[in-house]
């Protein structure tokens, strides 16, 4: 059974590289109804942050990435860490090092300056335990010293480094503390991890982990080095680009379907499809269509895949989408009549939004406080004769069938008794029934609002 895991560092908030790797670990094992574990890189105690921690699970809840069991702690098991490097030095696959770091630097400087590889070969690797001295050490691996590593990436294809070029890593400090690169291997084999998925900024640290795997003869599991995420600009991703931190898109309004769906797209993809459901991407995710070259971050593409999901949308749960954009950007949540007002709008405003604040900034007739009060454009747009112009049309409205089919009559045989186009009239309807020039078509809003309040504005207007 597939087995991912999303692995953290809590030292800042969650990264778009992360999430589309938690989304790509997820997609995965969700796929295959297999498992996927979220454990927090918590073993540099000195950069991790609970606050960090928060903000990886508050966007994993948005994106609505759910792991299975507890939350893992590194840190929390270095113990069992250090009992691996034990076993390790009783196995005979590791040893104790006595080189001090003044000794370490005398034989980089000397191997330097004769042209020889500077990677620390230590004179302790095959000493006998007779002569080891009561002094601090570390536990080093025993790695081997010719041959290759391959590492056999589902994405990359075969890597392979020649271990000549692999120093004996430290695995156990001084201290006792285990080293990170430790810790991820045993914690991936005790959690029964079949698949690493995760950014190929660490495909150099995968080397030194199959070592490790090897020396132990644990199997390997398969490992995925997905391509970082670039900027429309082919460089990689920086703070200059835009945003970086995932609450930042959901600051901004996108909804967390369609972030999901541009996150699984940005170094993967399923033929042409841009646009998917969640069923979709868990039915055809997989490793094989994943991209070796870098995927660029492209803002065209999030708005159109955003207002594509938006416009999808059912309406309850794009109420709930902007709930949680409302929260999280800071604003006033909908008042009860608010929901209601935006549940019977919802029909002529998910078309053309991009964004959940588009949405909200077309529902201005809906949410705003009545009386509404005209913003500078459609003050502009009710001039006298305008406003003369509405005034007749009340009393037609009055026992107009309230279907879109008659208020567009009464509208344009308004306009034709005054030789106008229709056009001329919609600007001076939407500032009286929106107070915006900006909103839905007049007759969606007439029907929202229904006769009493729709007749109600009209005259305020015409006033
Ligand atoms: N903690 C690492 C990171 O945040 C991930 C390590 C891994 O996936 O093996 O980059």
């Amino acid at each position: 059974d597939v087995v991912t895991r999303f692995a953290p560092s809590p030292t800042g908030f969650l990264h778009i590289g992360g999430a589309r790797t938690a989304l790509f670990n997820w997609l995965y094992a969700r796929g295959r109804g297999g498992k996927f574990l979220l454990r927090i890189e918590d073993t540099d105690r000195a950069r991790s942050t609970q606050e960090a921690t928060d903000a990886i699970l508050k966007g994993l809840a948005w994106l609505g990435l759910d792991h299975d069991g507890d939350v893992v702690s590194q840190a929390a098991g270095a113990e069992r860490h250090a009992e691996v490097a034990r076993a390790m030095l009783e196995a005979g696959h590791a040893y104790k090092c006595f080189s001090t770091q003044e000794e370490i630097e005398a034989f980089r400087e000397e191997a330097k300056a004769a042209g020889r590889s500077t990677n620390f070969r230590s004179p302790w690797r095959d000493a006998a335990p007779e002569t080891h001295p009561d002094a601090p050490h570390v536990i080093r691996l025993k790695a081997p010293l010719e041959g290759e590593t391959v590492i056999e990436d589902a994405v990359q294809g075969d890597v392979t480094i020649r271990n000549d070029q692999l120093d004996d890593m430290v695995l156990l400090r001084s201290d006792g503390t285990p080293v990170y690169m430790l810790a991820v291997v045993v914690d991936d084999h005790d959690m029964g991890v079949t698949h690493v998925i995760r950014g190929d900024d660490h495909l150099n640290n995968a080397a030194r982990q199959m070592q490790i795997y090897r020396a132990m003869g644990w199997p390997v599991p398969v490992h995925a080095h997905i391509p970082l995420i670039h900027g429309p600009d082919g460089k990689k991703l920086s703070k200059r680009h835009g945003a970086v931190g995932l609450e930042e898109y959901q600051v901004m309004g996108y909804p967390a379907t369609g972030m999901r769906n541009y996150l699984a797209r940005l170094g993967w993809s399923h033929g042409d499809d841009e646009f998917f459901t969640d069923a979709q991407a868990l039915e055809w995710f997989d490793i094989t269509g994943i991209g070796k070259s870098p995927a660029r971050l492209d803002f065209k593409k999030l708005d159109n895949i955003s207002g594509q999901h938006i416009a999808a949308a059912k309406d309850a749960a794009l109420l709930q989408e902007i709930e949680a954009f409302l929260a999280a950007a800071g604003r006033n949540p909908l008042s009860a009549d608010q929901s209601d007002g935006l549940l019977r709008a919802m029909y002529c405003l998910k078309d053309r939004a991009k964004t959940l604040p588009e949405l909200l900034e077309k529902a201005h007739f809906v949410l705003a406080d009545n009386p509404i009060e005209p913003d500078e454009k459609a003050q502009k747009a009710l001039d006298p004769v305008s406003r003369g112009i509405l005034s007749e049309l009340t009393p037609q409205l009055q026992n107009a069938s309230w279907t879109r089919d008659e208020l567009e009559a009464a509208a344009t045989r308004l306009a034709e008794t005054h030789g106008i186009k229709f056009g001329k009239m919609a600007g001076p309807l939407r500032a009286a029934l929106a107070g915006r020039t900006v909103t839905p078509s007049v007759f969606d809003m007439m029907l929202v609002l229904g006769r009493e309040e729709t007749i109600a504005r009209l005259e305020r207007a015409a006033r």
